[in-house]
């Protein structure tokens, strides 16, 4: 990006940056919603746009101050993909869960692998993150996919059900249970950053998705995959500990996501609506049910925002209590894409029946506002840990219920 770098001897201020970066990010939302309308039926991946991201810089906010990075906050992320999503939603999931990886993990990593993966990014590497099993779902603390130990290193097997944006990867960051007889799951949960590899891994079902469609989410098996040692990004034993402690990265970049959408979706139905006249009514946006409506969705959206904002610049470290921190950072994740789900449904409602025609952006949006709600943490497990919390019962204790 051409400010992001000190121009002649006038040092750009952070403000300045996040200016451009947020300009940037406008514009090529644009660009984006206009690619989406020839390919979103198609599903065709969005390979085109995350191009442009990795140009444009976008994919490198998250570098380290001290590697000449911009190291945006958490905050700063879902402001950005609240931007990318109101252009496409496939994107700017695909988007999210490299800012997830690359923004979580820029403390309490491995020196060699930190090193290695933001060298990457910044020059421009994308990362996915194929954590899902097709054997443990939502559950990927307890992934199904084995890592043994062989040489200096692991060999992994396993299926992977999703990889979100698996064909413009550079690098990967692959879960497995490791296979050691002393580490009872969920604490043999291991994860590796390793680049792409050209062996070892293979899709078997190529991504066609009613939601997200265009985000190349492919299941792919893991089939004796070689790693190294160095390759593991968190000390043997405690993974689930820092996964668990770096949770308000996914919660509040994909509620972002769902929220960014839902925000398109109320824009659409008001541009649709104001000034339009049929023979029966002169003009629709004086009709109370249309007046009604847009004031729902608006109050909604604002508290969606203000909850977001809330928690993506107050509860961002886990503190003492990583249970309870877990829980809390469940609310806006489970508020937002639920919530979301309603102002879409709204909106789809003002705009009326040219909102069902194929290749509608509404429908569009209407379709990948579905997905919210299932990905992690999914709706059951969000008012798990936010009951039990509020209840005082810690989310490990056995039974689970009663
Ligand atoms: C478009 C898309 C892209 C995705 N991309 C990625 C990706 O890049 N990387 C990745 O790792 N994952 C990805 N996912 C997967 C996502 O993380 C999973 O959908 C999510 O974790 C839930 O898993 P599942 O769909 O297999 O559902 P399951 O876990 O099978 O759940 C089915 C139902 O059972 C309930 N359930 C399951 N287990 C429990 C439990 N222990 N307690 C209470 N209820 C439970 C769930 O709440 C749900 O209602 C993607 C998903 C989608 C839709």
């Amino acid at each position: 990006m051409s400010g992001m770098t000190a121009v002649e001897s006038t040092p750009v201020t952070r403000d300045a940056q996040w200016q451009e970066l947020r300009a940037t990010a406008q514009e090529l939302a644009e660009k984006f919603s206009a690619r989406s309308e020839q390919n979103y039926d198609r599903g065709e991946f969005v390979a085109d746009n995350i191009r442009d991201l990795i140009e444009s810089g976008i994919t490198a906010v998250n570098v380290p101050e001290e590697m000449g990075g911009f190291e945006a906050t958490l905050e700063e992320n879902t402001l950005l993909l609240r931007i990318i999503a109101g252009g496409c939603g496939s994107t700017a999931f695909t988007l999210a869960i490299h800012a997830v990886l690359t923004g979580s993990m820029r403390s309490d990593l491995s020196a060699a692998v930190r090193e290695r993966m933001f060298s990457a990014v910044r020059d421009g590497a994308f990362i996915v993150g194929p954590f899902t099993d097709e054997g443990s779902g939502g559950n990927w603390v307890r992934p199904s996919t084995v890592a043994r130990r062989e040489g200096d290193g692991f060999v992994l097997d396993g299926l992977k059900h999703f990889a979100t944006g698996f064909d413009a990867a550079t690098h990967l960051v692959v879960t497995a249970g490791l296979d050691d007889a002393h580490l009872e799951p969920p604490f043999n949960l291991a994860a590796f950053f390793v680049e792409k590899p050209e062996q070892g891994v293979e899709v078997t079902a190529p991504w066609s998705g009613f939601a997200l469609p265009m985000t190349g989410s492919h299941s792919i098996a893991l089939t004796s995959l070689h790693v190294s040692a160095d390759d593991s990004v968190f000390p043997d034993g405690l993974t689930p500990l820092f996964v668990m402690a770096r949770q308000q990265w996914g919660h509040y970049c994909f509620a972002a996501v769902f929220l960014g959408l839902a925000h398109r979706a109320y824009e659409l139905a008001v541009e649709r609506t104001r000034g339009r006249s049929t023979t029966a009514v002169a003009d629709l946006a004086k009709l109370p049910g249309i007046q009604f409506a847009v004031a729902r969705m608006r109050s909604s959206l604002a508290t969606m925002d203000a909850l977001l904002t809330e928690y993506a610049t107050r509860h961002v470290d886990a503190g003492d209590d990583l249970p309870a921190f877990v829980a809390d950072t469940c609310i806006p994740k489970y508020f937002i894409t639920n919530e979301a789900e309603h102002v879409v449904a709204t909106a789809f409602e003002v705009i009326g029946g040219s909102g069902i025609r194929e290749g509608s952006r509404i429908g569009q949006i209407w379709r990948d506002v579905k997905a919210g709600p299932l990905l992690p943490f999914t709706n059951d497990l969000a008012r798990e840990y936010i009951g039990k919390a509020a209840l005082g019962i810690s989310p490990v204790e056995t039974p689970r219920w009663v």
